[in-house]
């Protein structure tokens, strides 16, 4: 089995050459290496190997696992967030990647205007429309858009999704388009800049980049397999 700082260096390359390929800046590409069901020591190697930014997926693992590694680190929430567990992430996480829906919207606002914090979100898109997922239908995002914005505690930085379950990495492709042209349209009807797009985990992060990720999500390809479910929809 290959050390966690193999694994990070071949993700690292595997972005390097999407992004190339793609005609991008790599510098563009931030890797979110996700420790969801791994221990602290796990992420530790990943430290040593250089990466300061890491994923969760669960309000209550997050909260044990940060405080027994450095505080320097950047933590974003990439999991379905419940509502009562809004005020303890908001505080551990820089973003939260996975804000699914209106009313959920409307009670992180409330709760960190209680708190006086300002996150900053991206809108999880259930692109493919599977009734399985949460997420915005593409359709209801743009109708919700205005009342999204007009939040004020909320900084919506841009799109994140999750394709359907997928042999190959190209059948993630359409998704991924599809995601990239929903946040085109949204900023040129709402004039908002929404320039994060969150797309890509161990499976298709090189074809997510390709489509233009800024985020790509990876837990798999750095620390191995995980005993529980792939994802946590
Ligand atoms: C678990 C998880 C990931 C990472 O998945 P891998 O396939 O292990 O890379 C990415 N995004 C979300 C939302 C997840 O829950």
């Amino acid at each position: 089995m290959n050390s966690v700082s193999q694994n990070l260096e071949r993700v690292r390359e595997q972005i390097a050459h999407a992004a190339a390929k793609a005609g991008r800046i790599v510098e563009d590409v931030e890797l979110v290496a996700i420790t969801k069901t791994h221990p602290a020591e796990k992420a530790r190697e990943a430290i040593e190997a250089g990466q300061t930014l890491f994923g969760e997926s669960r309000v209550q693992e997050a909260r044990a696992k940060i405080p027994e590694l450095p505080s320097n680190l950047r933590w974003h929430f990439v999991g379905h967030l419940q509502k009562n567990k809004i005020r303890h992430a908001l505080p551990l996480f820089e973003m939260i990647h996975s804000v699914h829906s209106l009313s959920l919207a409307q009670d992180i606002n409330r709760v960190a205007n209680e708190e006086g914090l300002h996150p900053r979100v991206l809108l999880e898109v259930n692109m493919a429309g599977e009734g399985s997922k949460f997420g915005f239908f593409s359709e209801k995002l743009r109708y919700e858009m205005e009342e999204l914005l007009a939040l004020p505690r909320l900084s919506i930085l841009g799109l994140m999704t999750i394709p359907p379950l997928a042999e190959e990495a190209e059948e993630s492709r359409k998704y991924f388009v599809q995601l990239r042209e929903l946040r085109d349209r949204l900023q040129t009807e709402f004039r908002v800049d929404l320039a994060q797009l969150s797309m890509g985990m161990t499976q298709d992060f090189p074809v997510a980049i390709e489509e233009g990720a800024t985020l790509v999500r990876v837990g798999t390809a750095i620390f191995g397999e995980r005993r529980s479910r792939k994802v946590d929809l």
